[in-house]
């Protein structure tokens, strides 16, 4: 059993109140065109002619080599943080996803990178997180390498 982590409220909230990105810069701000677009709190296409924000983001707490850091887009405006199992729209809307399992100290566990068919994810995440060495995983877009969201196991 896996849920989607979605980025924490908090740190959208801040960010769409002009908080500084990665890099400290405030994010950028541009109008969506629709699927493309995805916003990584809600985990839907920010809508067609929307206001979205774009920022530097790292999905990890500390700087190290593998903490990657790259584009994300965000809806403008405060939305609901999405909250589940089930694969929501934005990865479910790509033919592919590249996903990657991460160990204890946040690198990735080698071997568990794979791009798979959006109709096989649950299926690799379940299988990734069979590895007990793999805390998490992250999923992001298989053309553009941009972060999307992190998985995590539940646990009963
Ligand atoms: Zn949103």
């Amino acid at each position: 059993m896996f849920k989607i982590t979605a980025l924490p409220t908090d740190e959208v909230r801040a960010f769409q109140a002009g908080a500084p990105d990665a890099y400290g810069h405030a994010p950028e701000r541009a109008v969506s065109t629709g699927t493309g677009n995805p916003c990584r709190h809600c985990l839907q296409h920010i809508p067609e002619g929307a206001e979205m924000l774009i920022l530097a983001h790292r999905p990890f707490a500390e700087t190290h080599p593998y903490a990657e850091t790259g584009p994300i887009f965000l809806c403008a405006s405060p939305c609901e943080r999405y909250e589940g199992t089930d694969l929501p729209e934005v990865l479910t809307s790509s033919p592919d996803y590249l996903i990657k399992g991460y160990g204890r100290d946040d690198r990735i566990v080698y071997g568990t990178g794979v791009v798979t068919p959006t109709g096989r994810i649950s299926a690799a995440v379940d299988a990734i997180l069979a590895r007990p060495e793999v805390v998490y995983i992250h999923v992001r877009s298989a053309r553009n390498n941009c972060y999307q969201a992190r998985i995590d196991r539940v646990t009963a």
